[in-house]
Formats: structure tokens, sequence, C-alpha cells
């Protein structure tokens, strides 16, 4: 089968490489049916993820079908459609046992599909500890409403849970790329009083005029003073951060009011800033992280009762085969791109 792959810094190809076999009890053969690019595939191939190994096959945002189960894997059967989720982790460690499965201390624990061990850019992909790693997609949802499942969304709902939103709350949501607007939907779901979403792209603002009217608009150069002018109580409630500029870290803490909780999505290029003799007396709570991307049958259940749908954003649809034009078009924001299928 064709795989596209990792070579090394700038250089992504088309491999042949065998059809995966089940290596360990615990795995699963899934035959994938769409896949997604993620930004994480574009800093893979830019070179800034160390631990991405060179040859390895990219794509960690797919679904698919059940073709093969490793003897100890009860969760799914062959002939299951699935979602991949971005995480292995083992349900057993001490960090799975309290939800913090992108902590888990199993060998492939975190982050491996599409990095370190083959992903989904390609026709099969062996899933290790899959009871874990797939989950059901239930018989009323499609594989587009389920595509962006195992990575952006699980983020959004990470992310919107630990920001303990209550119906009090503005929340600001800095960005609105593809993970953005997941937070957004996903901070829908806790019905805080006012949602601002902070972006410079006047495409992106025009997406989220479009399909949430409800939500207020501003660009970061305006974002400080219209928080001010649109929170009670001198700034934001719950900051999400995720949009990773230079600059919106500062930002985000500025916007927040004193005793806020800010959580930070974000992953930077740079080293941040906490510059404490200023934000001294402000007590704020700051959450940090990675996805803990454990909430994906929860969230396979709201898009089945129509709480929750991300079709909006696959704005491109592409065959697997065209998939260097994908890339250029995802990377390059072309033609108004938020996230791309490939099938
Ligand atoms: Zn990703
Ligand atoms: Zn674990």
């Amino acid at each position: 089968m064709k795989a596209y792959t990792y070579i090394g810094k700038d250089q992504l190809a088309w491999v042949d490489k065998p059809k995966p076999q089940i290596v360990e009890e615990t795995d699963a053969i899934v035959r994938v049916t769409m896949s997604s690019i993620c930004s994480s595939d574009l800093h893979i191939k830019h070179g800034s993820v160390p631990r991405a190994v060179p040859g390895v096959t990219l794509g960690h945002e797919m679904v698919g079908v059940v073709e093969q189960v490793g003897s100890s894997v009860v969760r799914v059967k062959p002939g299951d459609r699935v979602t991949v989720n971005v995480e292995t982790y083992c349900g057993k460690c001490f960090f799975c046992q309290h939800g913090y499965v992108n902590n888990c201390t199993s060998l492939h624990g975190g982050w491996a599909l599409g990095c370190r061990i083959d992903g989904g850019q390609t026709q099969y992909v062996r899933v290790p500890l899959a009871d874990q790693g797939l989950n059901r997609i239930p018989d009323n949802v499609t594989d587009e409403q389920a595509l962006l499942v195992g990575d952006v969304l699980a983020t959004g709902f990470w992310a919107a849970r630990i920001s303990e939103i209550t119906k009090d709350d503005t929340v600001l949501i800095l960005g609105a790329g593809p993970t953005g607007i997941c937070s957004l939907i996903c901070v829908m779901l806790h019905q805080p009083k006012r949602i601002i979403v902070c972006e410079p792209s006047e495409a992106r603002r025009g997406f989220i005029a479009e399909h949430y009217p409800d939500v207020l608009l501003t660009t970061p150069d305006e974002c400080l003073d219209f928080v001010l002018q649109h929170s009670d109580h001198g700034g934001a409630d719950r900051v999400l951060e995720v949009a990773g500029a230079s600059d919106t870290f500062q930002l985000a803490w500025r916007c927040a009011r004193p005793n806020a909780i800010v959580t930070v999505v974000a992953l930077y290029n740079e080293t941040q800033q906490l510059p404490l003799p200023v934000m001294y007396g402000k007590n704020l709570v700051f959450k940090i992280g990675g996805v803990d991307g454990c909430d994906c049958e929860e969230i396979l259940r709201l898009i089945s009762c129509g709480e929750i749908d991300t079709t909006p954003l696959i704005t491109h649809r592409f065959p697997l085969s065209d998939i260097e034009k994908a890339y250029r078009v995802f990377e390059e924001k072309l033609d108004g791109v938020i996230k791309v299928a490939l099938i």
C-alpha cells in the first residue's frame, strides 16, 4: 500500500509499505476510510517535532473500519466503524486511572500514531492498545461527523471541561483555527453568558459569524478593550488560549479578570514569559498542557444526539491520492480552508 511518509525535514513522500499486521495481542488493524491533516503534521514536516521518526507514515486524525483484532481486544470487533484516538494509552497506569491519559506511562503512551509509529494517511493502520484507542461510531453518525473526534475535537472538549465554565461566565477564546473552533463548539455546551472569539483573520471571523451568530468577535489589537467593555468583572472569567502566536499568551492573561482560569491549549514555537511581578495580586489559575483524549465516547454520544456538529469545519475534500495538494491548501490556508478530509 502507498503511505504518505515523513522522510526528513521538509520532505514528505509516498512510500510503498506492506499492509500492517497484528504485532501485540492488544492491537487492531483498521482500514482507514477517511483521514485529515492536522497542524501537528505540518510541525513534523518542518522538523519541529524532535521525537517524530523519519520513515513514519503521517496522520493521526482518522476514522475507519476494524479489519482484525488481537486476541485480547474486547471492546471492538472486525466490521465496527471506529474513530481512532490521537493518543495511545493503557487505561491502567496511575495517570490513566486519573484521566490524565496524555501522560500514560506505557511504552507507546501519548502521541505515537503518525509520529513515532505509522499513522493513517494511507489505507491501513495498526492501532496499539486498541481497547482504549478506538471508539465505535454510532450508526447515525457519518464518517465526516466523526472525523475530528479523536484529535482536535477531543482537544476542544477537554479544554472546555478543564476550564470549569459556569452559566454566569464571559469566556474568551483566542484563535479561530480548527482547534479554536472545536473549543468554541464545546464551550457552547456549557452555555456561558457570553462567548468572545478573538481572531486576526477576517475570513475566519466571517466563518464564526456565519455559523455561530451569537458569538462576539474581536481582533488581537482590539481584544483587551473589547473584553473590558463586554464582561461584568473587569475581564473574562475564563480564557482559552488556542492561538499560539508570539504574543497571545500575554494577551490571554491580560484579558482575564482577577481569579479567572486561563487555559492554555496552544503549542508555542518559543519560550513564553510569565511576568510574575506584573501579575501579582491578580491570583490567576493557569491550566496548561496537551489533551487528555479520554472523552471520545461522550463526544460521539453528543454528536449522535445532535449537540455537537463539526461538519462545517470540513471545508475541503480530496482523494487520498491528491494529498500533496491537500497539504498545500491546508498549510497555505488557501480558499478559506479550515479542515480537509482525505477520502
Ligand atoms: Zn493533531
Ligand atoms: Zn496508562
